[in-house]
């Protein structure tokens, strides 16, 4: 059996982050993925290709109905970001005594982040941020994981995977492990940790139906709800118990002049209510196919609405929901359970009312509006930070580390990507540190 340095499970920003960062220190390390690498994306059948159930993934019971987002392929749901970065909040990782400072800035040079230029963010974004400041609110342009040189404007296929390469996904960091000698497996669903002794030295599952088995010094979950499963089989039983999803939920209106189908997403928008009441809002808005999911989950009244879906001027607020819910790592097809608390509905309602007042603002008739229903882009804080891994990330079963969103210890409302990518590079300081 092959014997590596580091095994990391989930080649999404956590996974591909510790991956990278071992590969550049000269481990030999090992990246199972259970999805493939699928490139054709840019139209809606292919990026359900590269989702759990095809994106379709509900909780349990049915009503009221929580669909929460699942990536299933190399480079995990970074492949379908929007591309805003947002750094790790402060006031999260005080609360468990992390300070990612360092890591962040080291994080934020080799993701892209910037502002994109005026003709980028486009027109309907500036409209749209004039209009929220002349109400009397802070919107200011956003950063992004773009490269503005490969961006184009009119455009909003970040979601859509961005076929030109201008945002940043976590393949990239994979591609530059496996340049410095990490080695891929893809197609590789990794079931259980083989322990000896109470330590962890690797992993096994199978790889198109064969049974794998990889030996490893350290292992790294990073495989967003999927750790749960491992963690309990390893008798680890606390993992999944509760969750986040930072809630979202879009607005969407029909203004006489302006729409948001073809503008960069979330490019501009405001934080000023982060740290008083949990929530951000930003411009952004289902794709067509998403959109006609998202309304018949809603009711099929409102279905006829998706004619429009190229005139709507979308708006998302997204929330620091509360933990609630638990995982049930052995259903495929209702993997967890979820709903919004109270004080989840109570954020959702005071974004939503701000952002019908935009809406307004740009021309859009009260009848045009549409409120979807709140659903999950972020699985997070199955395994928390002094829960179910200490500061180190480690579990209580030696060598077994996870490094993912699963690790925040509480939602963080926020876009997850620079987080993670903080968390992974400092991970693999101390895994580092402990090879010495
Ligand atoms: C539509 C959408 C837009 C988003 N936009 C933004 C944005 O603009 N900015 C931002 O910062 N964040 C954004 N996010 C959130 C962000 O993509 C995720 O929070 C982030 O990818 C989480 O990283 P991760 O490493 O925790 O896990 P994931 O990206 O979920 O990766 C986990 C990986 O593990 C693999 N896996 C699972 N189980 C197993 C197993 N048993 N064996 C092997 N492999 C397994 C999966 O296939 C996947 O590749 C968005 C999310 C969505 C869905």
């Amino acid at each position: 059996m092959k014997e590596y340095d580091v095994v990391v499970v989930g080649s999404g920003p956590g996974g591909a982050t510790v991956a990278r960062e071992m590969a550049l220190k000269g481990r030999k390390v090992l990246l199972a993925e259970r999805g493939g690498r699928w490139n054709w994306l840019g139209n809606t059948i292919s990026v359900a290709m590269i989702l759990q159930n095809f994106g379709l993934t509900v909780s349990k019971p049915l009503l009221p109905m929580t669909q929460v987002t699942i990536a299933d392929n190399y480079g995990g749901a970074s492949t379908l970001i929007c591309g805003c970065a947002m750094p790790p909040p402060k006031k999260v990782f005080d609360e468990v005594g992390i300070d990612l400072t360092a890591e962040a800035e080291e994080a934020g040079k080799d993701l892209w982040v910037g502002k994109l230029p005026d003709e980028l963010v486009g027109q309907a974004n500036l409209r749209l941020m004039e209009a929220a400041n002349d109400l009397g609110y802070h919107w200011d342009k956003v950063d992004k994981f773009i490269d503005a040189d490969k961006c184009i404007p009119d455009c909003s296929d970040c979601m859509m995977g961005c076929s030109r390469g201008a945002k940043w996904s976590a393949r990239f960091y994979g591609d530059e492990a496996m340049a410095n000698g990490a080695e891929l497996a893809l197609h590789t669903r990794i079931d259980d940790i083989i322990v000896e002794q109470g330590k962890a030295v690797g992993v096994k599952g199978s790889c198109l139906g064969k049974p794998v088995s990889f030996h490893a010094k350290r292992v790294v979950l990073s495989s967003g709800i999927g750790n749960t499963g491992m963690l309990r089989r390893a008798g680890i039983q606390e993992a999944g118990r509760t969750f986040a999803v930072d809630f979202l939920q879009f607005v969407g209106g029909i203004s006489p002049h302006l729409n948001t189908s073809r503008v960069q997403p979330m490019a501009v928008g405001t934080l000023e209510h982060y740290e008083s009441d949990g929530f951000v809002v930003l411009p952004v808005f289902p794709t067509w196919s998403q959109l006609t999911v998202l309304l018949a989950m809603k009711g099929l009244q409102h279905l006829p609405k998706a004619r429009n879906a190229f005139r709507y001027t979308g708006l998302m607020v997204k929330i620091q929901d509360d933990l609630k819910g638990e995982i049930h790592p052995d259903s495929r097809f209702f993997p967890f359970s979820k709903e919004p608390s109270h004080d989840d509905k109570l954020k959702l309602a005071k974004g939503g009312e701000i952002m019908k007042k935009v809406l307004r603002k740009v021309g859009a008739s009260d009848d045009s509006i549409v409120e979807l229903n709140p659903s999950g882009a972020h699985p997070s804080a199955t395994c928390r930070i002094g829960d179910v891994v200490d500061t180190r990330l480690e579990t209580a079963i030696a060598n077994l580390y996870c490094c993912d969103a699963s690790v925040v210890p509480k939602a963080l409302g926020l876009p997850v990507v620079w987080t993670v990518v903080a968390l992974g590079k400092r991970l693999a300081k101390h895994l580092e540190s402990t090879f010495q």
